[in-house]
């Protein structure tokens, strides 16, 4: 059931400190569970209903921007790096080789010229609380220049190994997680994005 206004939680950040108010945990009256067989008390089920507050630290720019079209990398900046000019996406805010911070930098065009399908998976079961469309199609994707492998979904088209994609970004209502970013086969149309996207 949807909850009111006074059952849930929110959070601001005001002078660098998470200034929380409203409900965060909502108990519910618990229930026995019985061996039908025996009669006899075999345990409870506890219902509660947590409100979690998952702060992105050094991340927050790669949500915030995908809610405005941008897909943001990093990339390791260190000329006493050997790994110094490796682009990172999934963002990674410190080079992993010389754990110094890493530069934020805008691979939109890059996303949009060279992505392809590396791999992929079609899922038709999930887990709990999943918000996407089943069956699933998750997709490794390549980039030029790039030396990982990102992780996505295609909400158009059918996935192929090698075939070109191009990034999509729920830009109207974004939910600021993962899932405003999706990718759809090169040569979608815009009217077939789904509802909230644009390219
Ligand atoms: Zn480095």
């Amino acid at each position: 059931m949807p909850k009111k206004e006074e059952e849930k939680g929110f959070v601001d950040v005001v002078n660098g400190r998470y200034k929380p108010r409203g409900v965060f945990h909502i108990p519910e009256a618990n229930q026995p569970i019985f061996n039908k067989d025996t009669g006899k008390l075999a345990g409870i089920i506890n219902p509660r209903d947590m409100t979690y507050m998952h702060s992105y630290g050094g991340e927050a720019p790669f949500f915030e921007n995908l809610s405005k079209g941008k897909l943001m990398a990093t990339r390791c900046d260190n000329d006493k790096c050997e790994a110094e000019g490796s682009v990172f996406i999934p963002f990674r805010i410190y080079c992993p080789d010389c754990l110094r911070k890493a530069t934020i930098i805008d691979m939109t065009k890059t996303a949009k010229d060279t992505a392809i399908i590396h791999s992929f998976i079609i899922t038709h079961r999930s887990g709990a609380f999943n918000s996407l469309k089943i069956p699933i199609k998750f997709i490794n994707i390549e980039f030029d220049t790039v030396v990982t492998i990102l992780m996505s979904y295609l909400s158009v088209g059918e996935p192929e190994i090698g075939k070109r994609v191009i990034p999509i970004f729920r830009t109207k209502n974004p939910t600021y997680t993962i899932t405003d970013l999706s990718f759809v086969i090169e040569g979608t149309m815009e009217s077939e994005l789904p509802e909230g996207f644009t390219f």
